[in-house]
């Protein structure tokens, strides 16, 4: 059985204030969530008051990026190891928004997603298509070349450590959620390109959807039978829609 994981990622938003509210906001309801794990990734600088606010709770944490390379002279990133040092368990790899907005294509995400695994940390691989290539009906091919980037770099078994989160770039942020059955083809549909390599680690993995996952729509997207929970992105940031969407898994 696959544990869901219900996961928020904050991208850059949050000042030590309002991050204090929504980690206590988060932290005080957790209580009776007991199905699925929970974790939250806001932006670098408020990791440690993450870490000192969710140390001791069922809540994990984790970064929204890492850099390809160890350590060294990479001016601006961060390296895995730093983030490990912050007690994160997850880090997000390949949004589509750095994909879209920094050029990160599916070779450096594949080493990005090395790298986390390398340094202790459980990659959340982003993968998913824009509208335009939805309406030109490739889908399918521009979600295979994502996985397949990293099944060349690393072969099947890190999915054995990989987390996937399937997010239509036309459902970020834009209030159009992909329905239950559209999601669930294409979450089918990289479970099947994993088991063509290993039926097993295809089994174990766990896929999760995002795109405007909100308390409304997620019970239905999660009854999915191979959606494994969500990558949350607006309703992460308000403590009681993001605890509806936990309770939701
Ligand atoms: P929204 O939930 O705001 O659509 O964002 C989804 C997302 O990009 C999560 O990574």
């Amino acid at each position: 059985m696959r544990k869901p994981l219900v996961a928020g990622n904050w991208k850059m938003n949050g000042s030590r204030a309002s991050v204090t509210d929504l980690l206590g906001g988060i932290r005080a309801g957790i209580g009776e969530i007991p199905k699925a794990e929970v974790a939250v990734c806001p932006p670098f600088p408020f990791l440690q008051m993450t870490e000192e606010a969710l140390r001791g709770s069922s809540i994990a944490w984790g970064a929204q990026n890492l850099c390809t390379e160890p350590a060294g002279a990479f001016t601006g990133e961060v390296a895995g190891s730093m983030i490990r040092e912050f007690g994160c368990t997850y880090v997000i790899v390949g949004h589509s928004e750095r994909r879209e907005y920094y050029g990160e294509d599916n070779q450096v995400v594949a080493r990005k997603e090395a790298m986390a695994r390398e340094r202790g940390l459980v990659p959340i691989l982003c993968v998913g298509e824009t509208l335009a290539q939805r309406e030109a009906g490739i889908t399918s091919e521009v979600v295979a070349d994502q996985l397949d980037a990293v099944l060349e770099l690393s072969g099947v078994s890190a999915f054995g450590k990989t987390v996937i989160a399937y997010e239509p770039v036309w459902a970020i942020g834009t209030g159009l959620t992909a329905t239950p059955e559209q999601a669930q083809e294409v979450h089918a549909f990289i479970r099947g390109r994993i088991a063509e390599q290993s039926a097993d680690v295809a089994a174990g993995v766990r896929i999760l959807y995002g795109g405007s996952m909100k308390p409304d729509n997620a019970a239905d997207l999660m009854a999915q039978p191979d959606i494994d929970g969500g990558l949350i992105g607006g309703a992460s940031l308000k403590p009681n829609d993001f605890l509806a969407i936990c309770a939701a898994a």
